[in-house]
């Protein structure tokens, strides 16, 4: 049976989040409100693991983890720059209200221009005729949006701020965190948790919203060197270098070249990719491409965004920023941030891999959702991805296969918990709600396995199914077992 790739993924994915638990609109019964999702049943379990996989590939890295407030006083936002310059530029026309930023009108207008004040936008449109996208009016009003969300009750310092990203928590703990690390550089700190911002129209779901879950690490560099350890040879990646079409290359290549301009940013390129391949992003449609110079956000010299294709648009999933945030807060807050060296006391830069875990999952299901001949619909998740690793079924409620089968999952949900019991409807029906879902493994318990003891393991993929002795499994788990490994399946009748 074979499996083929779904066009227009998005609308399937959605519908499928929302009827089998992965994730919804938040607040429905109350008309909802933009810009926020709820994850479902399945959602928490495929978000922990995303979150687990980033998290193990940093802890290989070294690096020290961090869980800092979500709630930061003005202080270090005016530091770092975001409270003057963390702003969209935004325009609403004066006809049907339609309100969007003020490049979603310029662009689809056909102009390139980007805004980063009020006046500069004011006088394109004045210049320009720029047309509102529903209903054709003339664009006239510009104005700017602050990003981030102000709290209206203040703190003992005064204002207080939603954060937009996680990563000023790690920048002003540096001092802190570097002395737990005996004053050692390299070094990497990560910090998983929530970022908000003021999105002026939030849009496709999990792409943009208000509320939403970031996974950071902020690595401390020397400034000049930039350097974090050996790039893997073999490692390719496709990149498109500023202005430039897609290049397929070898990272280190690419930094010997200068093509991406340090080693430790090759480095956590690669890495990143690596990281995104095993959450189930599809090498085909991943790509590492460069800001261009009007683009870079306040506090960036250089940045490279991981894109996942979906649906023909490339959407970022990860940026790579090159940031300099220790001199600022050295500057504001009269706090040393230097670093003994051998050769000197310096201040170290900081290279950013900032992935956003929503759309990771929305471009994991994007990438992963397939369609059978049957037309059934089956999510060919990562088994370390999948919300369950397998389902335990007995073929039929009766002769006592039921009780075996209950028996199973409890022995086998002790040394693995993701793992579903249903006895309910057709076999064929059961094996469907879990393809759908993306459950790699289904257990069937039949006639047979009442007289030896064995069971039927059906892989989700090829639906093809072996027959072990149950404690093949029940000892060993599924993940990584090799009795049920990929190549067992293949030749088998399904
Ligand atoms: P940035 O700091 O803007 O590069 O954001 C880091 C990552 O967060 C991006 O690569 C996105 O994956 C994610 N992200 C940023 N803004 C949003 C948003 N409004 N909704 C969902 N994810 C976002």
């Amino acid at each position: 049976m074979s499996s083929e790739k779904i066009e227009n993924t998005y609308e399937k994915v959605v519908e499928l989040a929302k009827r089998r638990g992965f994730f919804w609109p938040s607040f429905s019964i109350y008309g909802g409100e933009a810009g926020f999702y709820d994850y479902g049943p399945l959602g928490v379990l495929l978000k922990d693991n995303i979150i687990r996989i980033w998290k193990e590939a940093y802890l290989r890295e070294n690096a020290l983890m961090i869980d800092t407030p979500v709630v930061v006083p003005r202080a270090v936002f005016q530091a770092s720059g975001h409270v003057d310059k963390f702003l969209d530029i935004a325009a609403e026309c004066d006809k049907c209200h339609l309100r969007q930023k003020l490049e979603t009108f310029t662009k689809s207008a056909g102009f390139q221009e980007v805004f980063d004040t009020v006046d500069s936008g004011l006088a394109f449109v004045n210049e320009h005729v720029v047309k509102c996208t529903n209903c054709g009016a003339r664009i006239t009003r510009v104005f700017d949006v602050r990003q981030m969300f102000f709290l209206p009750d203040q703190g003992s310092s005064g204002d207080l701020f939603l954060r937009p990203e996680t990563a000023q928590g790690i920048f002003i703990n540096f001092k802190i965190l570097n002395n737990i690390f005996r004053g050692k550089l390299p070094m990497a700190v990560a910090q998983s948790g929530k970022g908000f911002r003021n999105e002026i129209a939030p849009r496709q779901s999990l792409i943009r919203m208000k509320e939403f879950n970031m996974c950071e690490v902020e690595v401390f560099v020397h400034p000049e060197k930039k350097y974090w350890a050996e790039i893997d040879y073999d490692e390719d990646i496709t990149i498109c270098p500023r202005s430039s079409p897609p290049l397929r290359v070898k990272a280190r290549e690419a930094v010997e070249s200068g093509l991406i301009s340090s080693n430790a940013m090759g480095y956590f390129i690669t890495l990143t990719q690596r990281i995104l391949l095993r959450m189930g992003i599809s090498k085909e449609r991943l790509r590492f491409r460069q800001h261009e110079k009007n683009e870079l956000a306040h506090y960036s010299f250089d940045s490279w965004d991981a894109e996942a294709e979906l649906d023909g648009n490339w959407v970022e999933i990860t940026g790579i920023a090159d940031r300099n945030d220790l001199r600022n807060h050295e500057k504001t807050s009269g706090e040393s941030m230097s670093v003994s060296t051998d050769e000197g006391d310096i201040v170290p830069s900081v290279i950013e891999p900032a992935s956003g875990v929503d759309r990771i999952i929305l471009s994991v299901l994007m990438h992963s959702i397939m369609t059978r001949d049957n037309g059934y619909t089956v999510l060919s998740l990562p088994a370390e991805v999948a919300p369950y690793h397998a389902a335990v079924f007995p073929l039929m409620k009766k002769n006592g296969m039921d009780q075996l089968a209950r028996e199973i999952y409890r022995r086998l949900s002790m040394i693995d918990p993701y793992i579903f019991y249903d006895e309910s409807g057709s076999i064929g029906k059961r094996y469907a709600r879990q393809d759908e879902i993306g459950t790699p493994y289904c257990i069937t318990i039949d006639g047979t396995s009442l007289e030896d003891g064995t069971v039927t393991i059906r892989e989700r993929d090829s639906a093809r199914q072996i027959r072990i002795n149950a404690e093949e499994i029940i000892n060993h788990g599924l993940l990584g077992n090799p009795a049920i490994s990929r190549d067992k399946f293949s030749g088998q009748s399904s």
